[in-house]
């Protein structure tokens, strides 16, 4: 494995920068101090083009190889979640209420690695574009950055994204193709009955009653509308009404999420909800708005370039250590904007015992990063040379 010998020299360094973001987390698309991190150290790498701005705070660099060729883009992500920190390690967030829980950090410090190696020895043709993205947790960063032309502007033609999964050994990759993340759509179903006093139930349209039996009613969506081997997810996570205990509210809110893997599940589950809801309120009496929210869309891999980052995988870590066959997450990540502009392939890569994403006491494992920047390395290499 040359090239993992050869980038283990850069862990050490790697892990410094990935310790610096993890030390200042920033939001959404307020990454300014993380994307001007980025462009200063493109900058020192003698990277041949960078742009700023793009998708309002994302960073490109374009290394050009020897000769000319096709040009592939590498996307990591760069946001930070509002969590506040409890990882205990010496590294952490300086920000109360901010962190890097879903290991971002080591996104970014991985390509940068990449980009460091791909521009120092350059043994490709045609250009590789690595792309940092603002506002991966919610703020669609990677639709504002193909919007903002980011494919044409580069003359990208593939394009490829990874995220660490905690639980994964360190050292394994997992890939499959057709739907890797699910499309996570959100909802908010307000019952407007009529209040009164608890006592005399008769005399009010009661909202926390509906409600009940729309929760209840929702649960068919799964196990009775769709079908059992195509997976949704459909769960109530919110369910506020009253005020005391003698008063029946006039009101009911319900919120929770919808995942699917499929478009036409996902069509299917937003129809259900909007018709058991009206339903369920108009029999009982009841008014009922519903508002469906999608985020992003199913996230999925292209056949082709899902064999391509696996063989380069395969040949970091051996065939032993790649599934290519994973099960889908249920979560979402909306690289699938990228996924949906050009054709490319999201792999996932082992962080080991780690807490899980999202959980306060979650930290990137630094031992992946050889064998991230090496998969990046790899990738682009032979995408580049054959
Ligand atoms: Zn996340
Ligand atoms: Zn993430």
């Amino acid at each position: 494995m040359p090239i993992l010998n050869r980038v283990a020299e850069l862990q050490h360094e790697v892990s410094e920068w990935r310790r610096h973001l993890h030390t200042n987390p920033e939001i959404l698309y307020d990454v300014e101090e993380t994307a001007a991190f980025v462009e200063q150290k493109l900058r020192e790498f003698g990277v041949d083009e960078i742009v700023t701005g793009i998708g309002r705070t994302g960073v490109v660099g374009v290394i050009r190889g020897q000769g000319s060729g096709r040009a592939i883009g590498l996307r990591a992500d760069m946001d930070a979640l509002p969590i506040q920190e409890l990882s205990g390690k010496a590294w952490s967030s300086k920000t109360p209420g901010k962190m890097h829980a879903c290991g971002h950090d080591g996104h970014t410090a991985m390509l940068l690695g990449a980009a460091k190696h791909l521009a120092e020895t350059r043994n490709f043709r045609g250009s590789v574009i690595v792309i940092f993205q603002p506002a991966e947790e919610g703020g669609a960063g990677a639709l504002a950055m193909v919007q903002d032309g980011l494919m044409e502007r580069f003359g990208i033609e593939e394009v490829y994204g990874m995220h660490n999964m905690p639980g994964m050994p360190v050292g394994t990759f997992a890939i499959r193709k057709g739907g890797i993340m699910a499309a996570p759509d959100k909802f908010t179903i307000t019952v407007k009955g009529r209040g009164g006093h608890a006592a005399e139930p008769h005399h009010t349209i009661d909202p926390i009653a509906i409600g009940a039996q729309i929760v209840g009613n929702l649960q068919l969506i799964a196990s009775r509308n769709a079908n059992p081997l195509r997976s949704v997810v459909v769960s109530v996570t919110r369910f506020q009404a009253g005020t005391t205990h003698n008063i029946i509210p006039e009101e009911a809110m319900l919120g929770g999420t919808v995942r699917s893997l499929d478009e036409a599940v996902r069509d299917l589950a937003e129809n259900r909800i909007r018709e058991v809801a009206k339903g369920v309120a108009a029999a009982h009496g009841a008014d009922v708005i519903v508002d469906y929210e999608r985020a992003c869309p199913v996230t999925v891999n292209h056949p082709d370039e899902t064999m391509h980052a696996a063989r380069a995988a395969i040949d970091i870590v051996g065939g032993q250590n790649v599934d290519t066959e994973v099960d889908p997450s249920m979560a979402g990540e909306d690289f699938a904007f990228m996924l949906q502009a050009r054709p490319g392939a999201y792999i996932m890569i082992g962080n080991g015992k780690t807490a899980g994403l999202h959980h306060p006491a979650y930290d990137f494992n630094d031992e992946a990063i050889a064998y991230g920047v090496s998969y990046w390395v790899r990738l682009a290499e032979q995408r580049l040379t054959e």
